[in-house]
């Protein structure tokens, strides 16, 4: 089973987290950029962070054979930080470069003017960069969050066929689907949706366009979340080529939407990256 996890926080994860993923079958990652828990306070805490997206995490990555790419973007917990909003304004410079595949993760959190504000601009630079977008749904409110997303796509440039709308679930899969957009779902072990009421979506609607992440982080989250669906599809009647539809050819037709994605196994890349390494004591 090759594995492609569309929605994964790797700077939160461990290096086993990286052998255990390639030992699932995970081959690909995209990194989208996002809240850090502890609140940032100037646009250049988001800058160092952009460069690791950009650097030492694909460094890291391509040590255990996983080929990463990002996503980047002003947050949408953090559009409301009148502090982080140069963020936005700083942003063309780091979307030409060759493995940001899109601009996420975007969206409303609490669905606020300064987070319409930033969605719409950031929409409009996907457009400009000619880069597809990943759009987070809000947790709470699901279904008039949904609506309003969708509203904003529709009054942007950006053409919903580039939009990935991420964390659905039962509730908005329907009117996702309905509006022409790749469809995401987020796969946690506790809460929002499990590996079986994946299975259960995907029997009702079918595997197009349809994405499954880990979108695992530094909260509860598991990153082999992609691998124990593709185990339910299997268990539950689906084929081999139905599993390798959406847990590898629907993220890469979506990024590949970016023309910027490569996907041959990382090449020796080196023990070194600006010097530091990944190993500890006694090497
Ligand atoms: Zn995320």
């Amino acid at each position: 089973m090759r594995i492609f996890d569309p929605h994964i926080h790797m700077t939160s994860r461990t290096t086993d987290d990286y052998q255990a993923m390639y030992d699932a079958g995970v081959r690909a990652v995209v990194e989208p950029s996002f809240w850090l828990g502890q609140p940032r306070t100037s646009p250049e805490s988001f800058f160092d962070y952009f460069d690791a997206l950009l650097g030492w995490e694909p460094f890291r990555a391509a040590q255990y054979g996983i080929a990463h790419h990002c996503a980047l973007a002003l947050n949408p917990k953090e559009a409301n930080d009148p502090r982080c909003a140069p963020v936005l304004g700083a942003l063309p410079r780091y979307l030409v470069k060759d493995s940001v595949v899109a601009v996420g993760e975007i969206g409303y959190d609490s669905m606020t003017p300064a987070e319409d504000h930033a969605l719409a601009a950031q929409l409009q630079l996907a457009a400009d960069h000619g880069l597809p977008a990943l759009v987070h749904t809000p947790h709470r409110d699901k279904l008039a969050g949904l609506r309003r997303t969708l509203d904003a796509v529709r009054e942007s440039a950006l053409p919903v066929e580039r939009v990935l709308l991420d964390h659905l679930n039962e509730t908005t899969v329907k009117e996702a689907a309905d509006s022409g957009a790749w469809l995401g779902f987020s796969i946690y072990p506790d809460t929002k949706m499990d590996e079986d009421r994946m299975v259960a979506v995907l029997k009702d609607h079918g595997a197009d366009r349809v994405l499954v992440n880990s979108a695992a982080d530094w909260g509860r989250s598991d990153p082999l979340m992609t691998r124990r669906v593709g185990d339910a599809m299997l268990a539950a009647g689906f084929d081999e080529d139905q599993v390798d539809q959406v847990l590898w050819r629907n993220p890469v037709a979506f990024y590949g939407l970016s023309g910027r994605l490569r996907l041959d196994p990382p090449g020796d890349v080196g023990p070194l990256h600006e010097g530091n390494s990944i190993l500890r004591g006694g090497e």
